[in-house]
């Protein structure tokens, strides 16, 4: 038997076998589109397909992990609180600065307005004294927590703004993948549309049986059976075993159990 393959210029394949025996010339045109049951299978291939999209999409945006945002979270009330702390601290150091220097004026008035011996004098400059470096020490250590309060200031609104961008690119990816979804969902409608058309005709029964023969048969479920041999497995059937598989509905292969169609 000479079988043989020849490709066109444009494409298209011919298959030649000569028969010497025979005096007639026999034609078949061959169409390779794809059957109802490739559609179902490009659905699954289109639907990884997108799966991978979307994981590359996701593996775009490096979106802070919550235990991050947890921890950001956990700093940032840590900041403010340390603030807090100081903010009360320096309340604190300047009603004490000003009841000083209240007292201050206070003695200096008196020590001023006259009227006192020299030991009562003597006592008094020192008091005043006294206060004037407490006044002093006071009002350095006012300075430096305000120093300190601004610092912390800076920090806390650092933190803030790292949040708001963390939360802006979050959301932003949410957008993405949920409009990224919202394609896929429309894409599988029109597929499972456009599979649902296609099975139609073919009756329940003889679909689930060649899904069920499919995977077990290197995706090849239906053969032709032609000049008594099967296509799928390519064993021959006695005329006998070809009655005895035409009388099963759907007619099988009693080799290979592929559902055959009859030539
Ligand atoms: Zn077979």
């Amino acid at each position: 038997m000479t079988v043989r393959l020849s490709t066109l210029a444009n494409g298209f394949r011919v298959v030649t076998h000569s028969m010497p025996a025979v005096e007639s010339v026999s034609v078949g045109v061959w169409v390779g589109v794809g059957t109802r049951h490739e559609i179902a299978d490009r659905i699954a291939l289109y639907r990884e397909r997108l799966g991978m999209d979307l994981l590359v999409v996701r593996t775009e945006v490096p979106a802070a992990t919550p235990a991050e945002r947890e921890h950001s979270l956990d700093t940032l009330a840590e900041l403010t609180a340390t603030h807090r702390e100081t903010s009360l601290e320096l309340d604190k150091t300047d009603g004490e600065l000003t009841l000083s220097e209240e007292k201050k004026a206070t003695e200096e008035r008196r020590l001023y307005a006259g009227g006192l011996n020299a030991r009562e004098t003597e006592a008094l400059m020192s008091e005043v004294e006294m206060l004037g470096r407490q006044v002093a020490e006071k009002e350095e250590a006012t300075l430096k927590l305000m120093e300190v309060r601004d610092e912390q200031q800076a920090e806390v609104d650092a933190a803030t703004a790292e949040l708001d961008a963390a939360e802006a690119s979050k959301q932003q990816l949410e957008a993405r993948i949920a409009e990224k979804w919202d394609k896929i969902d429309a894409d599988i409608a029109r597929q499972e549309l456009k599979k649902a058309e296609a099975v139609k005709p073919v009756p329940t029964e003889l679909l689930e049986l060649y899904e069920e023969i499919r995977p077990h048969k290197e995706g090849v479920a239906v053969a032709r059976l032609g000049e008594g041999i099967c296509g799928g497995c390519h064993l021959r059937l006695t005329e006998a075993e070809q009655l005895q598989a035409s009388k099963s509905d759907p007619p099988r292969c009693i080799h290979c159990l592929r559902i055959l169609v009859f030539q």
